[in-house]
């Protein structure tokens, strides 16, 4: 008998059918003996219902009120879903985030869990009850409101799971796993039966866009395993778990991708110390993020600098880039928001070379030029051209057989 947290998000309590699916799902798993504390995010939609109600009053709604109202949306799913189940003849008991004490900062729309009581949800499941708590909302130290932040349910289901020491914490949600790249870009894309942390916090922050990005960095913290599965078909999902010694590991777990850059180049900069904090140091300032930076070794005196920011950021990363030209006595600003970043992610790069080669022998055999390129110690990135994006991808995932299951592979 094990004890597990489910997380169901917004589609897959999207109607009262759904919400007595989810709790049919949430039964068989009591009837096999084993404890179950449900996570539950709104109904879909209403969160986004709420926040435009708020943005008729006030574009900018006070943090605390905001919260008041964005609470409700999960308060509404955990009653019908408690409700549904004590219909099924399971005993159920539904609570709020305050109700079982989930304490956070006090930063409103984006608060941090703080502490877990876990009593409450101990003394419930002990009665033989399913315990159903509100994802995405907690309690701060005044004893007001908060919310985690959008798609915060995965991050409160990992915290319950870690405070609990579940066995493992599974999130049901629309898809059924997570794919070696996106199937709508590669239709052979594999189905990963496992994946580590550090892959899929990579994956999750290059683009796959999953599970939030805060519950993976929070289960990989404290070793909560994490099943990704589809709540609409039955399946194993995918396991998101610390690396296992046994397992044969493939090279390559993953392709990700992103459209979503822009890329920024400065010329003739006089080289000298101090180059790189004069240029990002405004880009900072104006609270742009930068993703890859290059900077050249320069001959004459004077250095290039290129570096890539999200596309959104790019007319104002020009701005700044301008004036600080000027500044600097740099010869000439020039830029491209047409480019994409491709990365190889894969924890198996750490004991093999010849990953980046083979990467850049694939790209250039299909005459895919690259601008820029980065690496980590699980991934090597590139800046191509958004016109190649696709090709880039599958060319890759053909030439590193991501189609196949990895060999020597255990199996489980
Ligand atoms: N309902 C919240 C949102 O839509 C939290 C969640 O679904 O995880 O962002
Ligand atoms: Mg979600």
């Amino acid at each position: 008998m094990a004890l597990i947290v489910q997380k169901y998000g917004g589609t897959s309590v999207g109607t009262v059918e759904r919400i007595q699916a989810v709790a049919d799902k949430v039964a068989r798993f009591r009837q096999q003996g084993h404890d179950v504390v449900v996570v539950v995010s709104a109904m879909s939609g209403e969160t986004n219902r709420l926040v435009d109600l708020a943005k008729q009053i006030r574009e900018q709604p006070v943090g605390r009120e905001l919260d008041v109202l964005l609470s409700t949306g999960e308060q509404v799913t955990i009653a019908l879903l408690a409700m549904a189940l004590e219909q099924k003849g399971c005993p159920a008991r539904s609570y709020t985030g305050a109700q079982v004490h989930i304490l956070t900062d006090s930063a409103h729309n984006k608060a941090r869990i703080r502490d877990i009581d876990d009593q409450r949800i101990r003394n419930s499941l002990a009665r033989g009850r399913v315990v159903v708590v509100a994802g995405f909302q907690g309690v701060d130290e005044h004893g007001d409101i908060t919310t985690l932040g959008r798609g915060g349910s995965d991050t409160t289901a990992v915290a319950l799971a870690a405070a609990l020491k579940a066995d493992e914490c599974q999130i049901y949600t629309d898809v059924d796993g997570v794919y070696t790249t996106d199937p709508r870009v590669v239709a052979e894309a594999r189905k990963l039966d496992r994946i580590t942390f550090e892959e899929m916090l990579e994956m999750a922050s290059l683009g796959s866009k999953v599970l939030q990005i805060r519950s993976v960095e929070f289960a990989g913290k404290y070793n909560v395993p994490l099943r990704v599965l589809s709540s609409f078909s039955e399946g194993e999902g995918t396991l998101i778990s610390i690396e296992d010694e046994k397992m044969e590991q493939a090279l390559i777990s993953g392709i990700a991708f992103s459209r979503d850059e822009a890329q920024l180049t400065i010329t003739g900069v006089p080289d000298q110390p101090g180059v790189a904090y004069n240029i990002l140091g405004p880009i900072a300032d104006a609270n742009i993020e930068v993703d890859m930076i290059v900077q050249n070794v320069g001959a004459d005196g004077t250095t290039d600098f290129t570096f890539t920011v999200h596309r959104n950021d790019y007319a104002r990363a020009l701005e700044v880039m301008q004036d600080t030209a000027r500044r600097v006595e740099a010869r000439e600003v020039s830029g491209d928001n047409h480019i994409a970043k491709i990365s190889l992610v894969g924890v198996g790069m750490r004991s093999h070379a010849g990953i980046a080669s083979k990467m850049f022998e694939t790209l250039a055999k299909e005459g895919i030029n690259i601008r820029m390129i980065s690496t980590s110690e699980i991934k090597v990135s590139v800046v191509v051209d958004e016109k190649y994006l696709e090709l880039g991808v599958r060319s890759l995932h053909d030439a590193f057989e991501l189609d196949q299951e990895p060999a020597g592979k255990s199996g489980n």
